[in-house]
């Protein structure tokens, strides 16, 4: 209890006084400046420049073709899965530690998901769990990747980057390829994060961003869909408005739309905060090395991420030996103040998720009882 409270108290010597909130937003740039251009030029709904410009510099921050801004990352998940091809009925691979909006996506497609384990080294998808499931679950006849127990298509894979730790990207990649599977990047956490010279956002077919309030950078809600695939991008754009065919005045719209397109506003202050992303990552990366000299000092596992990648620090997290222990810390943060966080309960257990196929799981569930995860926003 001593050493918890002592502990408590370095993360009050990194923030200072007052109620310490795990990751809240900071708008100390253009974003006065370019809502007040928005609102000036009456554009604030679904079209408008800031959301074209908010695209390109995604586009070029990330490297790829084609940027799709959404009204939440959420949304950004579900046309990534609807437009590269996931069919009601199929199956999606995913993690079971994760935001519930990753399985929540998979299962607005349509889709079903199955729960692979995640890795001791990147807490995200573990590549050899995969392998392992697929080889011992699945075939591959004609190209189509086949459940053999459902008889079900199993269409893509979806990992996740937790806390803007990069998962092994590269070798999730070579499992999809082998079995024809596509592969869509939930990169809601890592804008910033990379694997040796490539973007967290590159790697799959088409990935995700989130832009709601607690994620590195905010456009209050919001998402974007980024992909190479000049198809992908085209659907994209045209389900996430109303699927309207272009026409001087007639309204002809040729499938369901799902109007999920992002406001000329909350692309001001999009393009705002993107100004800012390097100083973000900077501040981050300095809160985050005196979080692993904190955490060494007391005998605490600080999570660090894998070799060889770079992670936007977003959230950071430790590992704490037993779920009793991490319950006593959680506890005496909130009486002190201090918005520390457990992992998210995993997906496979809760109610509308419970049904479906997992692996074992063991991972996932030692993350699960084990993780704090500690205040992580740029400071003041
Ligand atoms: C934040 C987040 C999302 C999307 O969130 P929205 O609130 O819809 O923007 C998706 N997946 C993960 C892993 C997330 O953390």
């Amino acid at each position: 209890m001593e050493r918890y409270l002592k502990f408590l108290n370095g993360i009050r010597s990194i923030y200072g006084e007052g109620e310490i909130l795990l990751h809240r937003p900071i708008f100390k740039g253009n974003e006065y400046k370019y809502l007040k251009n928005c609102l000036d030029s009456n554009y604030v709904s679904s079209a408008g420049t800031m959301i074209t410009e908010f695209e390109k510099v995604m586009e070029t921050r990330i490297g790829v073709q084609y940027a799709v801004a959404t009204s939440s990352g959420t949304s950004a998940l579900h046309v990534a899965l609807l437009s590269s091809g996931v069919k009601p009925g199929n199956e999606v691979l995913t993690q079971s530690l994760t935001f519930v909006a990753t399985g929540n996506s998979i299962l607005q497609a349509g889709a079903t998901p199955v729960f692979i384990d995640v890795s001791a080294d990147t807490m995200g998808m573990c590549p050899k769990a995969l392998r392992k499931w697929l080889s011992a679950n699945a075939k591959v006849k004609n190209d189509v990747c086949i459940n053999i127990h459902t008889n079900m298509k199993i269409s893509a894979c979806m990992p996740m980057h937790t806390f803007g730790n990069p998962v092994d990207m590269l070798s999730i990649r070579e499992v999809c390829r082998e079995y024809h599977l596509i592969l869509v990047e939930d990169s809601a956490e890592a804008l910033g994060s990379s694997i040796g010279s490539e973007n967290c956002g590159s790697f799959g077919d088409v990935a995700a961003f989130s832009f709601n309030g607690n994620k590195i950078i905010t456009t209050g809600g919001g998402g974007m869909l980024l992909t190479n695939d000049a198809d992908i991008a085209k659907f994209a754009r045209h389900v996430s408005t109303t699927a309207k065919i272009p026409h001087a005045f007639n309204f002809y719209h040729d499938m369901l739309g799902y109007n999920y397109r992002m406001p000329n506003l909350n692309a001001a202050l999009g393009l705002a905060q993107m100004e800012n992303l390097d100083y973000f990552l900077k501040r981050k990366e300095e809160i985050s090395k005196k979080y692993l000299n904190l955490c060494n000092s007391f005998g605490f596992k600080f999570f660090a991420a894998p070799k060889g990648t770079q992670t936007n620090n977003w959230l950071n997290a430790m590992i704490v030996e037993t779920k009793d222990e991490r319950d006593e810390i959680l506890n005496l943060g909130a009486l002190n103040g201090l918005q520390l966080r457990p992992a998210w309960e995993p997906l496979h257990t809760l109610p509308h998720f419970r049904h479906f196929q997992t692996d074992r799981l063991d991972m996932t569930r030692y993350f699960t009882d084990r993780i704090v995860n500690l205040p992580s926003s740029v400071p003041e």
